[in-house]
């Protein structure tokens, strides 16, 4: 099948119709939808889709950005890791700004400390291989889009014998931290539009158990304009059937079980644990941890490095916003004390953050 161009998922005419479908096929007081996916609150403020959904839909942003849930203590340990000697820590571009309760990774950089930005895991495999006599720890944050690349990198250091090189895991999975959204009664959720690329990986399937138990509609929806736009018309349909079941708008990409391969890789090179989720504590499960089988490339575990939980810092809003219970102007530092150039909270470092999106596109109300 063809695949059309991007434009095809951004035209106006078709996104004015989907609007008016939409107010016509609810007509009770606004469905609360969170997009989970960082990837979704950007581009619902970008294509300015709040507002003309005003009154029949309420979109709240959710915690699927893997650098405003990665907690301050990950970051302090990052922080101290970097400025040992022979020690180079890589890392995406977005994670070294985010500050900890030690200052950041880039501060750590300008105090002296190794901190190198690499576009992908594999990328800090090849500079350990180029820098034999130091320690290469990449920084393992991100969901299950992400994991699986991290998962490869490690396989691949192994294959290649390159034993200067570790992972410091904050990775996570996307189902736990919904099930505690979706089940909490101060959260308020209808309905979830199911992130894309998590979704690819874990196949729409996975949010089934969801779906039942909460009786929350979940629709998997692409990032486009008009991905987004069928996708809330979908969960709307059913609201008005009283139905709850997981559809997927998205299933050009994703699949019901997901990719196969992807999954496997993960099941072979990382286990289940609990994880500290900024904003929503520990979470059963919901983390990755390198199993033992590869502890040789676990940073923990060969550099002696623990994750210890730190205390949120006073006025930091990003918690709830993460959860959805505030919009980001709720924050009281909100384009005052945090700006993007003078990020207090990741939601603000990040370019998938909902406080970023807030102050770069307007208010999110
Ligand atoms: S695309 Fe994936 S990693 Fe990025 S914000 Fe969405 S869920 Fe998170
Ligand atoms: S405005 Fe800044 S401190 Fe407040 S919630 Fe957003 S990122 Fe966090």
């Amino acid at each position: 099948m063809p695949i059309p161009h991007v434009d095809a998922y951004r035209a106006a005419a078709p996104a004015a119709a989907l609007i008016a479908r939409i107010r016509e096929a609810w007509s009770g007081p606004p469905v609360r939808i969170m997009e989970v996916c960082g990837t979704h609150t950007m581009a619902i403020a970008r294509h300015g889709l709040r507002a003309p959904l005003a009154g029949a839909v309420k979109l709240i942003s959710g915690p699927g950005c893997p650098v405003c849930v990665t907690p301050d203590g990950y970051i302090d340990a990052a922080v101290a890791l970097a400025s040992r000697a022979k020690i180079t820590l890589a890392t995406f571009g977005d994670m070294v700004r985010v500050p900890g309760s030690r200052g950041s990774l880039e501060q750590a950089r300008a105090a002296g400390a190794d901190v190198r930005i690499v576009y992908s895991p594999l990328d800090a495999v090849d500079l350990a291989a180029a820098e034999p006599d130091r320690e290469v720890v990449f920084l393992g944050v991100g969901f299950e889009t992400t994991a699986p690349t991290v998962a490869g990198a490690i396989v691949t250091a192994r294959q290649r014998n390159t034993r200067n090189f570790s992972v410091l895991s904050s990775l996570r999975t996307i189902p736990g931290a919904m099930a505690l959204l979706a089940a909490d009664p101060a959260v308020r959720i209808d309905a979830f539009l199911c992130p894309a690329n998590v979704s690819a990986i874990i196949g729409a399937d996975a949010y089934r158990p969801l779906a039942e138990r909460y009786l929350l509609p979940c629709v998997v929806g692409g990032f486009e304009p008009l991905d987004i736009l069928s996708s809330v018309l979908m969960i709307l349909r059913q609201k008005s059937r009283g139905e709850a079941r997981v559809e997927n708008e998205y299933a050009r990409v994703a699949t019901p079980g997901g990719n196969r391969r992807a999954q496997a890789l993960l099941a072979e090179v990382f286990e289940p644990c609990d994880a500290d989720w900024r904003g929503l504590g520990v979470l059963p499960a919901s983390g990755l941890r390198i199993a033992g089988g590869y502890a040789d490339f676990d940073a923990g575990r060969k550099l002696g490095i623990a994750v210890a939980a730190t205390p949120v810092r006073s006025g930091c809003r990003c918690g709830d916003v993460l959860k959805g219970m505030i919009d980001p102007p709720g924050c009281p530092l909100f384009g005052a004390a945090c700006t993007p150039a003078t990020p207090v909270g990741p939601c603000m470092v990040s370019t998938e953050g909902a406080c970023a999106a807030a102050f770069k596109y307007g208010s999110l109300a």
